[in-house]
């Protein structure tokens, strides 16, 4: 006893029954490697950026017209009804541009440079034109000029490393002039199922069995987080041949899920494995659904072994797998990827808590007026995996409480 291994805080000695802050930070302590690829623009859509972004340019680029209309002299123009002698026209892409003198004007387009001696905009909709000149009817304003830099000076830094690359940042990538960019590389994520009674979905059911599919949900949340997951074949419920899906899993992969076997059967041997050949760091975590999970490393690599009903799968994923994803990535807490947002929601119903562990019900969350309410559907057991689809969100009640018709409470609206 005493020894600690050297993986930041995370310890070699197995805590029991923590809380779900304490289980993400024991998680927190052992990460996946962090790698970049460069990628071409068109291809770093939901991608997480590796490292913070320069721009290349001012943008805009030159003072710009945000109108159609006249470049014209704000002194020239404020008496309504000022007739402009017309000198020319700047159009967007224009390289030979007129000068505006006093008592003139340069027709001008959308995103055209503004002329020099120009300090003002009037629109299209506000004149008239008679032969070479122009009569002024509205406003001239300086507003519609977009100054060079007013959005981005060159050397810059808008887009930090961490951030999600959602299309409108795609967008400002290419405004800066980045043709490609350095993503985090996508962790490869090994999910096994284990359990005697599986069966692939498709495959004839013998008596007793079922479909599996744990296997199946897993790797979609997995690929939701931004990485490759590496579905195993089932493995019964074998010592041996679970042994060697782990050695395989931890060669060839970044991390390890695994999906059943975790509780306190007989039959559980993903917890017994772990505890007799590899390094569990914490086992259960005072939560419902999602009581039996454990986490810690197999030759190295980290492991989540998650509980087989699947509705528990899924929740402890989205508040203890994802969260570590996402940690693992250099994702950023609010700019990064995530599965769902916490808010504030008022029940329509009463809501039942959970002795002693945080209790997340599965509820619907819509907006209603200035607030958002919630409320239940459909029967709330850990095996119905319909109640994850019926509904859109967790409710975070704290442990040994209730919450009545009208009550406000804490929840995760799932994204
Ligand atoms: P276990 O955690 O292995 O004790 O399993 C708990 C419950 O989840 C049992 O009812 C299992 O049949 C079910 N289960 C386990 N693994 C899966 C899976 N991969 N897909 C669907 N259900 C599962
Ligand atoms: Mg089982």
């Amino acid at each position: 006893m005493g020894r600690t291994l050297q993986l930041h805080r995370f310890s070699v000695f197995m805590e029991k029954g923590v809380s779900l802050e304490r289980a993400l930070e024991i998680a927190g302590g052992l990460s996946m490697e962090r790698n970049s690829e460069h990628l071409p623009l068109d291809m770093a859509t939901g991608r997480i950026l590796f490292e913070d972004i320069i721009s290349r340019v001012d943008d805009p680029r030159f003072d710009n017209s945000a109108m159609d209309g006249w470049a014209v002299r704000e002194a020239d123009c404020k008496e309504p009804g000022a007739v402009l002698r017309v000198v020319g026209t700047s159009q967007a892409g224009s390289t030979d541009v007129p000068h505006v003198r006093e008592g003139e004007a340069c027709s001008i387009m959308t995103g055209a440079p503004v002329p020099e001696g120009a300090d003002a905009i009037v629109m299209v909709e506000d004149s008239t034109t008679e032969g070479n000149t122009v009569t002024i009817n509205g406003p001239a304003r300086p507003g519609y000029i977009r100054r060079r830099g007013e959005n981005l000076t060159e050397g810059e830094s808008p887009l930090k490393s961490g951030s999600l690359l959602t299309p409108s940042a795609i967008s400002l990538c290419a405004t800066m002039g980045h043709d490609s960019l350095p993503v985090v590389r996508k962790p490869s994520i090994a999910v096994i199922g284990v359990g005697d009674e599986l069966t692939p979905p498709g495959e004839p059911l013998s008596k007793n069995s079922i479909y599996e599919s744990n296997t199946f949900g897993i790797s979609s949340l997995v690929k939701k987080m931004g990485c490759i997951p590496q579905r195993s074949d089932l493995i019964r419920d074998n010592i041996d041949d679970l042994r060697e899906a782990l050695d395989e899993a931890a060669e060839t992969c970044d991390a390890i899920i695994t999906s059943g076997g975790v509780s306190m059967g007989k039959w559980d041997l993903v917890r017994q494995i772990m505890e007799e050949e590899g390094q569990i760091s914490f086992w259960r975590i005072m939560m419902r659904p999602g009581g039996p999970p454990l986490f810690g490393s197999w030759k190295g690599t980290p492991i989540f072994g998650l509980p087989g009903n699947p509705v528990s799968s899924h929740v402890v994923f989205t508040v203890l797998v994802a969260p570590w994803i996402s940690q693992s990535m250099g994702s950023d807490e609010n700019l990064g990827s995530r599965m769902a947002n916490r808010v504030r929601v008022t029940m329509q119903e009463p809501l039942r808590g959970a002795p002693g562990k945080l209790c997340m019900r599965r509820i619907s969350i819509r907006q209603e007026g200035e607030s958002l309410v919630a409320s239940t559907s459909t029967h709330q057991g850990s095996g119905n995996i319909h109640s994850m689809v019926a509904h859109n969100g967790l409710s975070l009640l704290p442990p040994d409480t209730d919450c009545e018709t009208g009550e406000t409470i804490d929840a995760l609206w799932l994204c």
